[in-house]
């Protein structure tokens, strides 16, 4: 299997990515704690129907060829086969996009505090957790718990659980000076995340 490329989010700095010094001193607040006291986990970001628009991905050609199910999926925008491994049931090609981002991630929540599911025979957890502005991050995308990396800590060796992201806040600052976009406003995430069940073929998604 041909690795995908992995980039470590948090310490790097794209040339060109200049941030109102506001603003980044904010989102620099918000990702120390993460950096001395979060864990290291692996995030694949699923494609959405913006992607589609944009022209930076095509419908999947597997569960979404004929012409039927184009039109069905007009009208059900971004439905796909749920077991369809070319698209893992997102209707987009490929379904996530192929960078595998390296971030950190703090549990918000105390292990008694979680929300725990019964789901058949598992127990299921939903934790709060903290990530920090970049990449953005939305409902959709897979975060992986890793357990072991490899000497350079950018590619994961042994992977743990997985969870899917439910729900996102973005915590934000109003910049009245500059008409920013809503990105450059952005300082962190508090995101909910859901267990992934055992059985799910998202454990089939590629992150290494
Ligand atoms: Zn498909």
């Amino acid at each position: 299997m041909i690795s995908l490329p992995h980039v470590d989010v948090v310490n790097t700095r794209v040339s060109g990515d200049k941030e109102p010094w506001a603003v980044e001193r904010l989102q620099r607040i918000h990702v120390e704690p993460l950096l001395a006291y979060g864990e290291r986990v692996v995030l694949r970001k699923v494609w959405r129907y913006e992607d589609l628009e944009a022209g930076r991905v095509q419908r999947c050609s597997e569960c979404q060829g004929s012409s039927v199910e184009s039109r069905l999926t007009e009208i059900y925008k971004d439905t796909g086969d749920s077991r369809c491994f070319t698209c893992f049931g997102t209707g987009f090609e490929g379904g996530f996009q192929p960078l595998v981002y390296v971030t950190y991630m703090l549990a918000r929540s105390s292990p008694d505090t979680v929300i725990r599911e019964k789901s058949g025979m598992q127990d299921l957890e939903r934790p709060t957790v903290e990530l920090p502005a970049k990449p953005r991050v939305n409902e959709g995308d897979l975060i992986v718990r890793v357990l072991e990396w490899d000497e350079t800590k950018t590619i994961p060796v042994v992977t743990d659980r997985r969870f899917i992201v439910d729900d996102v806040q973005r915590s934000t600052i109003r910049d009245a000076l500059s008409p920013a976009s809503l990105d450059q406003l952005i300082v962190g995430y508090t995101v909910q995340l859901s267990d992934l069940p055992k059985d799910h073929f998202w454990h089939k998604v590629q992150v290494i």
